[in-house]
Formats: structure tokens, sequence, C-alpha cells
């Protein structure tokens, strides 16, 4: 099928009040514009060098959203470029994003919900603390916490880290600190996200089966 049709099959077959945001890391700018006509606002993308060249081009047309690991180097560039930062992963990051920010930049907190080696994010049990940290930091918009689960076989076995993301959630608001507002839960890829958003994900991060002929 070719990327309209995919577009099209899932945006249909998810639930409207779902953010749906187009991972589209290697994918061309030809790619993205056929998917934003089939309904695609916001794309995620992984390399600041990389979106920079897209957003030349698409700058407008659609929103750009960080779901990749970024760099204190980058940051100038970053906050040109990208309407929410979802890879907020640690103090030095957070205070660098708003010393470099013009305007209030939304951005997600990062959760390595399965204590990954390899991964970055702020581990479930600091996530208060980090918060209060970064509160008070006057240019970042804290919009919620997002997570990139490790890759598992069976579909069912994502369930449980998207369980503790979502109380996860659910306690951060319960405090409802200042300043901190929780209204995304990101979370859900292409193996995962039909189990995300039944555990309360409220945007959902696709690339292959918007992207891949199938
Ligand atoms: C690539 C990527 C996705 C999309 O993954 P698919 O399995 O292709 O749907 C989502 N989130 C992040 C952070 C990614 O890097």
């Amino acid at each position: 099928m070719a990327i309209k049709q995919n577009i099209a099959k899932i945006i249909d077959g998810i639930p409207s009040d779902i953010q749906l945001i187009a991972a589209t890391k290697s994918h061309s700018v030809k790619e993205i514009e056929e998917a934003i006509s089939a309904g695609i606002k916001t794309i995620g993308e992984n390399y600041v060098q990389e979106a920079k060249q897209k957003y030349e081009k698409l700058k407008g047309k659609v929103k750009f959203h960080l779901i990749g690991h970024l760099q204190a180097n980058k940051v100038k560039d970053a906050v040109e470029i990208f309407g929410m930062i979802q890879t907020v992963d640690s103090l030095k990051l957070a205070k660098e994003i708003n010393k470099r920010t013009k305007k209030a930049m939304p951005v997600l907190i990062e959760i390595n919900i399965a204590y990954e080696k390899n991964k970055s994010g702020v581990f479930q049990e600091d996530i208060l603390n980090f918060l209060d940290s970064v509160k008070n930091l006057k240019n970042l918009q804290i919009k919620g916490i997002m997570t990139m689960c490790p890759i598992l076989k069976n579909p069912e076995d994502y369930r449980q880290y998207f369980r503790k993301m979502k109380n996860l959630f659910e306690k951060i608001k319960s405090e409802k600190m200042q300043n901190i507002e929780m209204e995304i839960l990101s979370m859900g890829m292409s193996d995962s996200y039909r189990i995300a958003i039944e555990e309360g994900s409220t945007m959902i991060r696709l690339g292959r089966v918007l992207f891949n002929k199938s």
C-alpha cells in the first residue's frame, strides 16, 4: 500500500483524541509531503541536522517534534526548528533549553521505564525530584512525559511498561505541582500503539506502519 492509504487506514482506526506523530527519520521530504496530504499534522525527527534540512523545505506545512536524544551543543538549532522537544532527559539539558529559547518551549520529560543501560531518561522514582528542580525554569512548558520502551517480540509484553507510565503520569498529575502540566503521555510505536492506547497513551509515534510498503 502507498503511504497515503496506510495513513488513512491508521487515522481511521485510532480514537480522534489521540495525537498521531509521524516518525520520519530517514524518510524524504517527498514522502513527508505525501504524509501531510494524507492528514499528518506533526512529524517527529530524531536528529537535529536531518530535521534542519527538512525544515527548510517544510516550514509552515507541518509541525516538528524532536523525538531523539538532544545534545547540549545542538540546542540552539533545536529551539528554532521544533515546536516540542519530547526528550528532555537531564537537568543540564533542561537548563540549556531554558537558556537558549526565546519563546516558552513545550517539552516532555523522557522516562527510562525499563532501566535500560543504553538509553537515557529519568527513572520513575526520580521524576518528582526532577520536576521539582526544573519547574522554575521559566522558558520551559512541561507538558507531559514520553518513553521509548525496550523492543519486544510479543506486543502484549509492552503492556507492563505502558501501565507503569500511565501510573506515573497520574501520580505526577495528582501532585499538582506549579508550572507542571500533565497533558501528554507520549508512548506507542508501530508494534505497540494499540496496546499503548488501551493503557492510556495520548500521543503515539509511528514510523514503519505509515511508510513501509506492505
Ligand atoms: C523511530 C521511532 C519511532 C517510530 O518507530 P516505528 O517502530 O517505526 O513505528 C517512535 N519513536 C521514536 C523515538 C523513534 O525513534
